[in-house]
């Protein structure tokens, strides 16, 4: 029987964040129990379907269902994905996460807590809607160590309005005072359906080349702190890697659970619509074929380790496509990207334009 990586969408947030494009709803407490009763029946109907090494909750923000709520859905996984995950991660907000039982959690499974602290500038926060402090992140970070729970992540934003490379190391040097063992550090982009997207010219953003200095600052920051980058936005201390996004990025399967989760098994990518309505009726979207060589190409360059021939053997089953080798090697001209007898890897300047250089090799 296949092992997969199972992810669960907790679609309620208390507010939306001006730049979130994520599919999440306002939601009372009834509204939560009855989604709580939705999503624990969809994940009772594939029991003993496939066993999960890695499990995923996120959302939205799963942390406002409350203890019971998490607990009723993990026993759902447990009992139908079994209990041999060796990653077991929950998304938290830094204020809802403080009503939080992590001691029974972490009974049920949850060995890793990612938080949103985006940055440690009130200011910033502020302007990023955000209602959390410093003291809240600091107090949750607590609470989940005391539950039993050392391994955290903290997500930090680059790009915010009137961010600069001293506010940017302040904000790096608190998540290592924490002394978390993963960071994730994403560049803000303005999505097409959120507020930020109507307003962007009123943002003061920083520009183009002001966020490439602050993404390369933080690239050799966080080095210098310990934390190694191992994809374009995730860095972590040696053995701390997300094994569940780390599917993602080796096109390996997983099973996405609840509105806009994806899911990509037996070589076909399917969907479930940004809405709970279709998703209780259980209206799956087929998103035709995945895994092809193109899709490995564009995932596996995100990654430090790049592109490696033996991986890409082992995958497909046959040698890495003299095509593509010569385009990359082409490209490696630009000093962006490595290209020798192991593989391609890019660069961190090339992970500033992985999209371009992704496009030179496949096209
Ligand atoms: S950024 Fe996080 S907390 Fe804010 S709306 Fe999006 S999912 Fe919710």
């Amino acid at each position: 029987m296949k092992t997969i990586g199972l992810y669960i969408h907790i679609p309620f947030c208390t507010a939306k964040c001006p730049y979130c494009d994520f599919y999440s709803v306002k939601a009372d407490s009834e509204a939560l129990d009855r989604y709580t009763c939705i999503i624990t029946d969809r994940i009772n109907s594939y029991k003993g379907k496939y066993p999960a090494d890695t499990v995923y909750i996120g959302g939205g923000t799963p942390s406002i269902l409350g203890t019971k709520r998490l607990c009723d859905i993990l026993n759902a996984v447990n009992g139908s994905f079994g209990t041999n995950s060796l990653e077991t991660t929950i998304e938290v907000n830094p204020c809802s996460a403080q009503q939080l039982d992590f001691s029974l959690l972490h009974d049920f499974g949850i060995n890793r807590v990612s938080m949103g602290l985006q940055s440690s500038d009130p200011q910033e926060l502020r302007l990023l809607g955000r209602r959390h402090t410093c003291e809240d992140v600091m107090y949750s970070a607590e609470k989940i160590r005391k539950g039993g729970i050392d391994n955290i992540s903290l997500d930090l934003m680059l790009g915010i309005s009137h961010q600069t490379i001293d506010s940017l190391r302040k904000s790096i040097e608190f998540c290592s005072d924490l002394d978390v063992n993963h960071i994730s550090a994403y560049i803000l982009k303005i999505e097409e359906r959120t507020p930020y997207f109507k307003t962007a010219d009123t943002l003061d953003l920083p520009d183009d080349d002001a966020v490439c200095d602050l993404y390369e600052f933080a690239v050799e920051k966080l080095k210098s702190l310990g934390y190694d980058q191992y994809e374009i936005s995730n860095f972590c201390k040696n053995g701390f890697e997300s094994r569940h996004n780390l599917k993602y990025w080796h096109c390996e399967e997983y099973l996405g659970i609840g509105p806009a989760a994806h899911s990509f098994i037996d070589k076909r990518r399917f969907y479930y619509n940004r809405s709970i309505e279709e998703f209780k009726q259980g209206i799956i979207i087929d998103d035709g074929t995945g895994g092809d060589i193109e899709e490995y190409i564009a995932m596996t360059l995100r990654l430090n380790e790049g592109l490696k021939y033996s991986k890409f053997e082992e995958y497909f089953g046959t040698p890495f496509p003299i095509m593509y080798r010569k385009k990359a090697e082409q490209l490696a001209k630009t000093k962006l990207l490595i290209c020798d007898d192991n593989g391609i890897r890019l660069n961190t300047k090339g992970f500033l334009c992985s999209n371009s250089i992704i496009t030179g090799i496949l096209y």
